[in-house]
């Protein structure tokens, strides 16, 4: 058995000195001098060490779902129409308390291809784009605000991309204003939007604080030159680092950024830097993705070499020594793959077990219909989810004939709810409550559960999961492995034909 997992140096703390209320310590190690900085020697004590035998990631590493949505998007059919997608809206709109509204608009334009991307994207150098797709958004808001009741309100928006902020901070500008003029937003809305530093202007941040945005989530994925250039992102410390420090003379407090992990040319040893300065820049929230590697849906990930992937050892080991580095320092472990500073809304919610997750990702924002405007776009209503046409001319075209441009969908059996349900509390709060699962659906959860629960018999016994008469519950390890301990209660695993091109990414 070949050991791989956490290969930070041992815990014996060196000599620390004091930087701006916090603790910074350097360690030295065979891949040279880490400083880390903590919140508190408490802070270390607690974080724990992970080792993952090489032979539970073979057993481990296959095929799976990332459980955004449950069922998964392909089991989404085009048979689920415009028509059906419009009959749920106006039948939420006529409940007696609707829940309040979550917002996604896509803005598709890119300036240029990041080759690891898994958006949909179109790159063009073009922000005359941006207006014509501007009025197509406004055109399909206005058909979600005809069937809006009364009084309800917007609690999140979230603007992402491709790179929303192709458009001229003009453009930006008249975009949020037509929204805010469509839209009744709660005065506490949580208003976010990606932002690419490479091709962001103080023009743009000023845009986004004068519409009351109070949010901005920003890609970095890797400072490491070599992963940079490999990966066709050229985005230096530097300039993201000046660029934070210009969000934050704004106003910008809320700062969110994402990384990856298993990209071309990474190793552990040169991830190890990149998550240092990420600390060092002190953002509120990061995500830290694991790379999904699928040519054969997005052909771009074929301009560089599949050789220069880490395998999964090495990828375990680069997110185990992640999860202690940020741990460290004083960031909490939340959900799947993000972290947030212990006074953040996000670690309070884990605490509690409030946490949700959509399609924009973990939020407070409990039980939202979540309206997504624009091409590609994906909506969660009642018991629907929608996805709008994927190309940029159909999209275009469906709306100035006055349709509504919905692709596929599905309607959510019974069943389907319950699974979303179990799949979610595991994946979010890392907690299945039985009894509150058996209220809430009228069923034995032992008895409905039986095949996944004699499935979970293994990562059960390799301790990743822990389940007694009450409870499931997923251990530290288990996080590592968590898509795997979601796929027993996903129903529709293994119904593909033979010989059909894989539908996912790895699971390590
Ligand atoms: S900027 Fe973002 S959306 Fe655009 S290509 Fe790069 S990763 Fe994809």
């Amino acid at each position: 058995m070949f050991p791989v997992g956490v290969r930070l140096p041992p815990s014996a703390p060196p000599p620390a000195a004091t930087r701006g209320g916090l603790t910074r310590r350097a360690y030295s190690t065979d891949r040279g001098t880490i400083a880390r900085r903590l919140f508190s020697p408490v802070q270390e004590l607690s974080v724990s060490r992970l080792f993952v035998p090489h032979e539970m990631l073979v057993r481990y590493d296959q095929a799976g779902p990332r459980y955004t949505s449950y069922p998964t998007a392909p089991q989404w059919t085009e048979t689920f129409a415009a028509r059906e997608f419009r009959a749920e809206i106006e039948r939420t709109n006529q409940q007696a308390n609707p829940p309040p509204l979550a917002l996604y608009t896509h803005i598709p334009f890119c300036e240029s291809m990041c080759f690891y991307c898994g958006c949909n994207i179109i790159i063009s150098g073009d922000t005359d784009h941006a207006d014509p797709y501007a009025a197509h958004l406004f055109r399909e808001a206005e058909w979600y605000q005809a069937l809006m009741a009364k009084g309800r309100q917007v609690v999140q928006w979230h603007i992402g991309g491709g790179s929303p902020t192709f458009m001229r901070p003009d453009q930006l500008d008249r975009l949020l204003a037509g929204f805010r003029a469509r839209f009744p937003f709660a005065p506490d809305a949580e208003l976010s939007m990606e932002v690419d530093p490479r091709i962001t202007s103080t023009g743009h941040l000023d845009v986004l604080k004068a519409n009351g945005f109070n949010r901005v989530s920003m890609g970095i994925q890797d400072f490491d030159a070599e992963v940079q250039k490999t990966v066709n992102r050229i985005q230096p410390y530097e300039l993201t680092r000046d660029f934070m420090a210009a969000c934050r003379a704004r106003g910008f407090n809320e700062l969110n950024v994402d990384l990856i992990y298993g990209l071309p040319k990474q190793t552990p040893e040169s991830f190890l830097p990149t998550v240092e300065k990420i600390i060092s820049l002190d953002p509120a929230r990061i995500a830290l993705f694991n790379y999904a590697h699928v040519p054969w849906m997005r052909p771009f990930q074929r301009r560089f070499d599949e050789h220069d992937i880490p395998g999964g050892d090495a990828k375990v080991t680069i997110l185990t020594n992640t999860i202690e580095q940020f741990t460290a320092a004083g960031y909490r472990y939340i959900g799947m793959d993000h972290f947030a500073k212990p006074d953040d809304e996000l670690s309070r919610a884990q605490e509690d077990h409030t946490l949700h997750r959509n399609f924009m990702g973990y939020t407070t924002k409990a039980n939202t219909d979540l309206y997504g405007i624009g091409v590609s776009s994906i909506s969660e209503v009642g018991d629907c989810y929608a996805q709008n046409t994927r190309k940029l001319s159909a999209y275009t075209h469906t709306v100035e004939a006055g349709e509504w441009p919905t692709m596929r969908g599905i309607r959510l059996s019974a069943d389907d709810k319950l699974r979303k349900r179990v799949i979610s509390d595991l994946l979010v709060n890392l907690v299945v409550d039985k009894a509150k699962v058996e209220e809430e659906f009228a069923i034995a959860f032992d008895t409905y559960f039986a095949a996944a629960l004699e499935k979970l018999k293994e990562p059960q016994a390799d301790a990743l999961i822990e389940i007694d008469a009450t409870h499931l519950r997923v251990t530290e390890l288990g996080r590592v492995f968590i898509r795997n301990l979601a796929m027993p209660f996903d129903a529709y695993l293994g119904q593909q034909a033979d010989g059909a091109k894989p539908m996912y990414s790895r699971t390590v």
